[in-house]
């Protein structure tokens, strides 16, 4: 039976594409703070490494595909979002490349979010510092910010960059390796930014150009999709699904 290993499993769009992918016949996984197979805090580098070395146990070395899913909203202190949106998702990718390449699937998703595509980068010191590794002046940076939106645009921005300057090397051990960017879903982390006193009102009153939010099941499906051979020449790419919500805002960039 095919090994799945799903960061983020015990909530909202991890919890939903684990069950699709138990439903299926996949033997899952799950990484999450609780209530998970593996139980881990992935915002720190001892936690993370806890993550590897026991997903990896489990699955006995070889992962047949993985889905990077686990993350924190804007409402939480900005140095932890940089800490576990940025870095539980590049050193996890680091940390399962090898066991991915020994799996039958080859497949690897990461979730990121439709904000990594809004602001301009170019330059920025703190994308820098994501990619460059450096956990240290990624959440200083991100702390001086004030509230957790910025860190949270740019920990998922600087998660597709790595995403994509991957592909060269993935791509010549014949793992796959995409993002998917949600728009609005209907989660828990959803929830505490509606409930939020800075970005609350204008979450609770945007609606996407669909006119409704997504379920967690809609975003589920597209990562099915592309863990999937029907996605066998889909690589490096960055799939948004938000219900139009980038088309609304960059209708002439893509
Ligand atoms: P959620 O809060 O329902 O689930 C997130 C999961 O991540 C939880 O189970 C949580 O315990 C886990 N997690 C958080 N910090 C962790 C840590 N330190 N160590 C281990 N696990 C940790 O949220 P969701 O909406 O399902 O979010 C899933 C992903 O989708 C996130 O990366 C989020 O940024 C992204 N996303 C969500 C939305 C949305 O509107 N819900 C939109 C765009 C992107």
């Amino acid at each position: 039976m095919a090994s799945i290993v799903i960061t983020g499993s015990a909530s909202g769009i991890g919890a939903s594409t684990a069950a699709m992918l138990r439903a299926a016949g996949y033997e899952v996984v799950g990484v999450d703070i609780a209530g998970a197979e593996v139980c881990a805090d992935l915002s720190t580098p001892a936690g993370r490494a806890a993550a590897i070395d026991g997903a990896l146990t489990r699955c006995g070395g070889r992962i047949d595909a993985l889905v990077l899913c686990a993350g924190l909203g804007a409402t939480h202190a900005p140095e932890k979002i940089a800490s576990v949106n940025y870095f539980g998702v590049s050193e996890l990718l680091d940390g399962f490349k090898d066991a991915l390449e020994q799996g039958a699937m080859k497949s690897a998703v990461v979730v990121a979010s439709v904000a990594a595509t809004h602001g301009d980068w170019e330059g920025s010191p703190l994308r820098e510092a994501f990619l460059a590794g450096d956990e240290e002046k990624a959440r200083a940076l991100c702390a001086a910010s004030g509230h957790g939106a910025a860190a949270y645009a740019a920990s998922k921005h600087a998660v597709v960059c790595d995403v994509r300057r991957r592909a060269a090397a993935w791509g010549a051990r014949g793992v796959r390796l995409n993002a998917v960017a949600p728009g609005a879903v209907e989660t828990p982390l959803l929830q505490q930014s509606i409930a939020d006193p800075v970005v609350g009102k204008a979450t609770a009153a945007f609606i996407p150009p669909l006119g409704r939010r997504a379920v967690p099941a809609e975003i589920a499906q597209v990562i099915g999709f592309l863990l999937s051979d029907a996605a066998s020449y889909v690589h490096g790419s960055l799939l948004v699904v938000d219900g139009g919500i980038d088309a609304l805002a960059r209708p002439c960039r893509f």
